[in-house]
């Protein structure tokens, strides 16, 4: 598992060009240390299409985004990731707590 480290724009439209980027990164980052099923604790399972793992014991099928911040999104991953990386990376927002909390 690589983690993005891009500290612009271009590294990020290079990193993640659509939804299935993100998606396939979120993936690797949530079951990196393998998969638990979130309804039963089952260790066993089998990647789908979508990024989504299936349990063997119970047939959950667990999205990418279930249990993340990502889970009721309303909009496209990729925008979602976009907000969190200007968030991230705008020298506006480490700029603030000098404006706005005055000590
Ligand atoms: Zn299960």
């Amino acid at each position: 598992m690589h983690l993005f480290t891009g500290q612009n724009i271009l590294d990020f439209s290079k990193a993640f060009p659509d939804d299935d980027a993100c998606l396939a990164y979120l993936a690797d980052l949530k079951w990196r240390d393998g998969f638990v099923c979130k309804k039963c604790g089952h260790t066993s399972g089998c990647k789908k299409a979508g990024h989504k793992y299936h349990c063997y014991k119970c047939n959950h099928v667990e999205t990418a985004k279930a249990g993340t911040l990502f889970h009721r999104v309303r909009f496209g991953i990729r925008k979602a990731f976009l907000i969190i990386f200007e968030m991230t990376t705008s020298t506006l927002i480490l700029a603030m707590p000098f404006f706005c909390c005055p000590t």
